[in-house]
């Protein structure tokens, strides 16, 4: 990639138009915090310079970890004087390098993790205010004992934390029916580059007031402002849901379901996730305990995982079994379906959904691409860009799977069996830059839900509308001027 990681000696040198920090503003940052949360100590910072794929691994002379929105602030208003670079950490689980600092070591780390009050919820459950560094899982645990849902659900929610989520605008498995996190967030408080606090924790749900603010920092990667807390919709929980796992014989039965289901549910479909047959083949082979769903004779090229939410009275179950199923089974576009019996036999079925990420792992290199089309462009997506992988690494292994219902598919393409990983990986940019141009011809998006961060800012420049592009320029430079927040990251 153009922007791997240094493999040369390491230097210390600040983003371009700042200061490297100073002993004196080291000390006044700890001071801040307590010298118990300036952490300075290489085993000490570790785990918050390397990200999950241990792509880029980066270099700090300070990880600070704030306890208040107040503390927050000090750093910030001290930085933005000294023209410090900052990079906002929440769980660490990103998936572009955005919240792990240059390998030059000249940017302070601002974990949030200490922030974990839950400070309010109103009296109908409606609403929930909590800081930014309690997990997804933790949010999801409290709703649940309201007898409510949080509706943002991934793979990484045990660790991934809500201004995490707000700050990528993550999507994930509630998207078809919920929306992405920015449809879970009613007010924001956020600490500007300048150390000014925004107070912007309101839960109305009409306000047209002017720009909606709140949506500036959503998706903005840390580039913007720090998001400190949030006030977070609640829902109502479905009361059935039914779920069947179906096997296709190709893409276009995929899109010809989906359409059906779309016609005969509606808003009833909550989920409608794609897999390839390899990408199930991957978890069977490396999770202890999962388990193909289909003997070999119903080996099927693709598989799709749905699932119906409603009251009793719309009989989820009955429209997925008697009126979904068996028409497209009748009409030819579905080759076998599995309808779990039972809860854990529908728990077995999502975790091995869940478990494609980390199970893509155990096959070695992985080029991965996380991009949207209108779903009905998705064959044809998939289809060239299998075209794409194939001719710049033959015995390249397509491991498709997605959220075919937001048109989101993360193409990841395995290296050939027996192939050099570092020769692999060194096509990364050939082949993305390939892929991409698929996705630009097909009107889509190369990131869907993982966000720009480090890894795909040249790919942004290139393809990116140039008046957007402008645009965000603008609103970067306005809300910080100096560049501190999260430098070289997104524009
Ligand atoms: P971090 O990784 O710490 O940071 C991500 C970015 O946000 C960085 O740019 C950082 O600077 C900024 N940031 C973090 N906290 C704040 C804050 N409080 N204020 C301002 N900026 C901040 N993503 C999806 O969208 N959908 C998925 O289905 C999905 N599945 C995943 C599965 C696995 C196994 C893994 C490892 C990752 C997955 N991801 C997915 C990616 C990742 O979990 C999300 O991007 C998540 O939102 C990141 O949250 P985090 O708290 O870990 O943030």
């Amino acid at each position: 990639m153009s922007d791997e990681p240094a493999q040369g000696p390491v230097t210390t040198e600040a983003p371009a138009g700042l200061a490297l920090p100073t002993p004196d503003l080291i000390a006044a940052l700890s001071a801040i915090v307590g010298s118990e949360h300036a952490l300075m100590a290489p085993a000490d910072q570790a785990r918050y310079l390397t990200e999950w794929r241990g792509r880029y691994v980066g270099r700090t002379p300070l990880v600070v970890r704030p306890g208040s929105t107040g503390e927050v602030a000090r750093i910030l208003a001290a930085c933005h004087a000294a023209r410090v670079g900052v990079v906002p950490q929440g769980g660490n689980t990103g998936l572009v390098g955005g919240q792990i600092p240059r390998e030059t070591g000249g940017e302070i780390v601002l974990s949030l993790e200490r922030l974990r009050a839950i400070r309010a919820v109103d009296s109908l459950a409606r609403h929930l205010t909590v800081e930014a560094g309690l997990t997804v899982a933790e949010v999801r645990a409290h709703a649940n004992s309201l007898d409510r849902q949080f509706c943002v659900s991934l793979a990484s929610e045990g660790t991934c934390q809500i201004g995490g989520i707000l700050a990528t605008n993550a999507g994930g498995l509630d998207v078809l029916a919920h929306g992405s996190a920015r449809d879970q967030v009613l007010g924001l408080e956020v600490v500007l580059a300048d150390g000014r606090i925004w107070p912007g924790l309101r839960s109305l749900k009409k306000d047209n007031t002017g720009y909606d603010l709140k949506h500036l920092f959503v998706g903005s990667e840390g580039t913007l402002g720090i998001i400190t807390a949030a006030t977070l919709k609640l829902r109502a929980k479905p009361e059935e849901t039914a779920t069947a796992f179906l096997a296709l014989a190709d893409l276009e039965a995929a899109r010809a379901v989906f359409d059906a289901v779309e016609e005969t549910a509606g808003p009833m479909l909550t989920a409608f996730e794609l897999m390839s047959a390899f990408a199930v083949d991957v978890v069977a082979r490396h999770v202890p305990g999962a388990r193909r769903p289909f003997a070999s004779p119903a080996r099927q090229p693709w598989y799709v995982l749905m699932e119906l939410s409603g009251s009793p009275a719309h009989r989820p179950a009955h429209l997925v079994r008697d009126e979904i199923v068996a028409a497209c089974a009748e009409a030819g576009a579905i080759a076998d379906a599995v309808l779990p019996a039972s809860q854990a036999q529908t728990r077995a079925l999502w975790a091995l959904r869940e478990a494609m990420s980390e199970a893509q792992k155990h096959e070695g290199g992985s080029i991965k691409h996380d991009i949207s089309v209108a779903p009905e462009h998705i064959p044809e997506l998939i289809r060239r860009a299998d075209a794409v992988a194939a001719r710049i690494c033959p015995g390249a292994r397509p491991c498709a799977f997605g959220h075919f219902g937001d048109g989101n598919i993360h193409y990841n393409v395995s290296q050939p069996v027996g192939m050099d990983n570092a020769a692999f990986l060194a096509l990364w940019d050939t082949m993305s830059a390939a892929v991409h141009d698929v996705v630009a011809e097909l009107g889509g998006s190369i990131s869907a839900e993982h966000g720009i961060g480090r890894m795909k800012r040249g790919e942004l420049a290139r393809l990116k509308n140039p008046v957007e592009l402008a645009l965000m320029r603008s609103l970067k430079a306005a809300l910080d001027p100096r560049g501190i927040l999260n430098p070289g990251k997104v524009v």
